[in-house]
């Protein structure tokens, strides 16, 4: 079943009127659509201006500007796609806040402007992460323990034509071996400790975004960069995700 078209609700007419000359809106990554085609860009354009106030990697800018987070969540929560919030996204999870991943994909990059290889996401939900990471690497490969999950989230990526983002069924503990190492890892669910297997999977001079329970009391953000000196690690702000799980759910 295909979604509604973004809801007109949003727009005050004078919005939409043609007085106002507009600027070549910019390539946009589209999901699931009627045709009908009212475009969301304006209200998407606002929440990026707040991000903006935190947020200092135009790529990620660019990149969460192109991806349409309304496609990616269930028809009748559209109207707060753009609101800076995590929304349920069905079987108990949800999809993380745009800012929490605008921080965390910034973090990732280390202030470049693009990943130099394969990046692997741990929790692809329903592949909006996914699809942001896509406009910033050649290769994606994302895992997911919810079947239904992964399912909904490779219906989502092949509407919005992203052929690079490959959603994988199995245990993200594990990572991804077949394709490893990788220059960038990002979870989007925390556990007590960081798997051995994501640092394994990291490549030389690859960094690790990720939340865990630093401290047992607070799940945090954590950031380890694989130098040829050893794992280094930086405890940064207070974060509140879904937990990491082991083992699938068919
Ligand atoms: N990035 C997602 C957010 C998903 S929430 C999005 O944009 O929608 C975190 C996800 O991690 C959930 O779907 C959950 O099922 C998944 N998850 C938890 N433990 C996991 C594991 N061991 N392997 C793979 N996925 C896992």
């Amino acid at each position: 079943m295909s979604k509604p078209s973004f809801p007109v609700t949003l727009f005050p007419r004078a919005l939409l009127g043609t007085a106002m000359p507009r600027k070549a809106p910019p390539k946009v990554v589209r999901g699931v659509d009627t045709g009908v085609g009212l475009d969301s860009s304006r209200v998407r354009e606002r929440l990026i201006e707040k991000l903006a106030k935190e947020i200092n990697s135009t790529a990620v800018l660019e990149a969460m500007r192109r991806v349409e987070r309304h496609r990616f969540v269930d028809s009748a929560l559209v109207t707060q796609a753009y609101e800076d919030t995590a929304l349920p996204i069905g079987f108990g999870q949800t999809i993380s806040k745009p800012n929490v991943v605008a921080r965390m994909i910034e973090l990732l990059l280390n202030g470049q402007p693009r990943f130099s290889g394969k990046v692997l996401e741990i929790g692809s939900g329903c592949g909006y992460q996914a699809a942001v990471l896509g406009q910033l690497a050649r290769h994606v490969f994302s895992m997911e323990r919810i079947e239904g999950l992964v399912l909904k989230a490779r219906a989502n990526l092949k509407a919005c034509e992203l052929t690079n983002v490959q959603v994988k069924f199995g245990d993200g503990m594990l990572g991804f071996p077949d394709v490893a190492p990788y220059v960038a890892i990002i979870a989007a669910a925390g556990g007590e400790a960081i798997p051995h297997a994501w640092l394994d999977q990291l490549a030389m001079g690859g960094r690790l975004v990720a939340p865990s329970w630093a401290d047992n009391k607070q799940q945090a953000l954590i950031v380890i960069d694989k130098t040829p000196h050893g794992l280094m690690r930086q405890v940064l702000e207070p974060v509140q995700f879904v937990p990491l799980k082991s083992g699938i759910l068919a």
